[in-house]
């Protein structure tokens, strides 16, 4: 159980996964670059929408 970790933006999975503790989002290396090369700001909203997707 949560083996099988998929990525909260984009829903791939079977590649390596990069977890944020401090948020408990869940990227993949594409999606974590996209989300770092943002500036902090869309950074925060993207976080925020994806743990209101998840709830
Ligand atoms: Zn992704």
């Amino acid at each position: 159980m949560g083996q099988s970790i998929s990525c909260d933006l984009c829903g791939r999975n079977g590649e390596e996964q990069y977890c944020k503790t401090d948020s408990s989002v869940c990227l993949c290396s594409n999606c974590l670059k996209h989300t770092e090369a943002s500036n902090e700001k869309i950074k925060e909203c993207v976080e925020r929408w994806l743990l209101g997707n998840v709830i």
